[in-house]
């Protein structure tokens, strides 16, 4: 449990699987940083792509993605990134269930959460996730905020690295002394750093959260349920 010697910690969550997160991975090791990587098993290869402002964008191929996310966590996206809500209950379930069975054989590691495709989600789809075994699911909600959240299948994050409040957000969190566990959770694609051209962003990021001995550096996993 990282609260037995922490207050704070650090958590990313990337989504898609797309090229982009080679480098975003070599950023997030160099400086230490850990990330969950939602994936749709599905839909992980090359020939799902698209274009977004001039630059085309591609999911990975599986080979070798265990080892391209080594140290990081995997979790689930859904299968195929079609909106839950629109799917009944049982459709969810045999969605999610194909997306986990994929994604652990492929992994070797058990699927504990995912992230809501598109964001959307209502009671509905909480519940499936529940009787798939998810622990935990991150919306595209975000709130400023670092306190730990009851609800983990609605999870809110602090903030998306596009957000202006980013590193003000990351200075109030470094340079706070809480007496409560606290959580800095930032999420977003990959891709958004080649077709905005500000990869700066996370590495400047990066660099100003690693290297001190009292923030914890974990997963999703590691960081919401282990507490
Ligand atoms: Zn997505």
């Amino acid at each position: 449990m990282w609260t037995d010697k922490y207050k704070k910690a650090v958590t990313f969550s990337y989504d898609d699987g797309v090229e982009a997160d080679r480098k975003l991975v070599e950023i997030f090791n160099r400086y230490g940083m850990k990330c969950t990587f939602n994936l749709n098993y599905g839909i992980q290869n090359p020939q799902s792509s698209w274009v977004n402002n001039g630059v085309t964008i591609s999911r990975m191929p599986k080979e070798g993605l265990k080892e391209l996310y080594k140290g990081h966590e995997t979790a689930s996206h859904s299968y195929e990134h079609k909106n839950l809500v629109e799917l009944t209950a049982e459709e969810i379930e045999e969605d999610m269930k194909k997306d986990i069975a994929g994604l652990e054989s492929l992994f070797g590691c058990k699927i504990m959460g995912m992230a809501y495709p598109y964001g959307t989600f209502d009671d509905k789809t909480v519940e499936a996730l529940k009787n798939v075994g998810m622990k935990y699911a991150r919306t595209t909600m975000t709130n400023h905020s670092f306190d730990v959240q009851q609800d983990l299948l609605r999870f809110q994050s602090t903030c998306h690295h596009a957000d202006p409040e980013l590193m003000a957000l990351a200075k109030k969190f470094v340079e706070s002394d809480p007496d409560k566990p606290q959580i800095f959770y930032v999420w977003g694609h990959s891709y958004e750093f080649d077709v905005n051209n500000n990869w700066n962003v996370i590495e400047d990021l990066c660099k100003y959260l690693s290297g001190r001995d009292d923030i914890f550096f974990g997963t999703n996993s590691e960081v919401l349920l282990g507490l």
